[in-house]
């Protein structure tokens, strides 16, 4: 099964004040750039382990330089992510901090949430299965790096019974439990995920926005490899895409694609390389990204940052690309240059 697209919906809607929570959000990813700069540099390609020295296709976004491996074509920041760095972004304070970016703040949005954004990829998931006779009843399901749960909630919902999770912030692990009414979440430090894999005795593992996090993508990759009770795995993962080039544009706007926790970013090439290598199968995949609203927001802060001058440009803007944007993201996504998800 292959699909392209989901309607970007209120990712666009900026009603609040998008110029001044840009601005900090901003501010905020250029702390995280500058921590990342302060690491080692990077010698191996994230998705092959292929030297990276010497490779030639490379450019350079807000103070990083980036590089394309030679061997696999996978995008990879020139710094290490070491285990400090991951420690840094996601478990200071409990996880309390990187946290705020993802959890709702009360059981109604978190139920909320997990309709909107994680029951369309848990139903594409038992679509998947099915086309195979596999019933999601009779599957074990293992989530990494699951979040607060959105989409172990999502899968059980769709009919995936026995479901848990492997949450490397306490924080999440215990808002998670407590809106799931239920004890699905597990702690799981960052650096023991390939342990845990390994260790895994479901059927099905999965990684929602959650491979490229990973300070050990290729460990947690052998991990599942060498685990015979793994069927199925099921991706999502962000691609080099468009949003890239807008993003380096718009330097005054806070990007979203290749900053912060993202440090290196899949391709076509890296992940036919990667399947290739663990021996994946791909059995279904879905493309949609978000360049078309990365473009617009871009253009539409940076108009609102000019106030009462471009106010008449801001609304025209509002109100004529807006409608379009599913349309135009459709294109991108043909292209097959979008965030992914992949079932192997
Ligand atoms: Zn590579």
């Amino acid at each position: 099964m292959i699909k392209f697209s989901k309607p970007l919906g209120g990712i666009v809607d900026f009603k609040k004040s998008l110029h001044e929570d840009d601005a900090l959000r901003l501010e905020e990813l250029i702390r995280v750039s500058e921590v990342y700069l302060s690491q080692p540099e990077r010698k191996l390609c994230k998705n092959c382990a292929n030297k990276l020295a010497g490779a030639k296709d490379s450019f350079v976004k807000m103070g990083v330089k980036y590089v394309f491996c030679d061997r696999c074509g996978h995008l990879n920041g020139s710094r290490e992510d070491t285990r400090e760095f991951c420690e840094f972004l996601y478990t200071k304070d409990d996880g309390k901090d990187y946290a705020s970016h993802y959890k709702e703040e009360d059981r109604e949005r978190f139920i909320d949430r997990m309709a909107r954004i994680y029951s369309p990829k848990a139903e594409f998931l038992k679509q998947a299965l099915e086309e195979r006779q596999v019933a999601p009843e009779d599957m074990t399901l293992s989530d990494f790096g699951a979040g607060a749960g959105y989409f172990l909630g999502a899968a059980r919902e769709q009919g995936f019974l026995s479901v848990k999770g492997f949450e490397p912030s306490q924080f999440m692990v215990d808002f998670g439990n407590e809106c799931m009414k239920d004890n699905l979440l597990e702690l799981c430090g960052m650096g023991e995920t390939a342990t845990a894999v390994r260790a895994s005795r479901s059927n099905i593992a999965s990684f929602i926005g959650a491979l490229e996090h990973f300070n050990n993508p290729r460990e947690v990759l052998s991990a599942i490899r060498d685990n015979t009770n793994i069927n199925y795995v099921f991706i999502l993962i962000p691609m080099f895409s468009p949003s890239v080039v807008v993003e380096s544009v718009f330097e005054g706007v806070a990007p979203r694609l290749l900053v912060g926790a993202h440090t290196h970013l899949y391709t076509l090439r890296s992940i036919s390389h990667m399947c290739g290598e663990f021996g994946f199968k791909i059995i279904s995949e879905w493309w949609f990204g978000q360049d078309a609203a990365d473009l617009y927001r871009s253009i539409l802060a940076s108009l609102m940052k000019k106030g009462a001058d471009a106010a008449f440009l801001a609304d025209y803007w509002r109100d004529e690309f807006k409608p379009l944007l599913d349309d135009f993201q459709s294109l991108i996504d043909r292209k097959k240059c979008a965030a992914r998800l992949i079932s192997c």
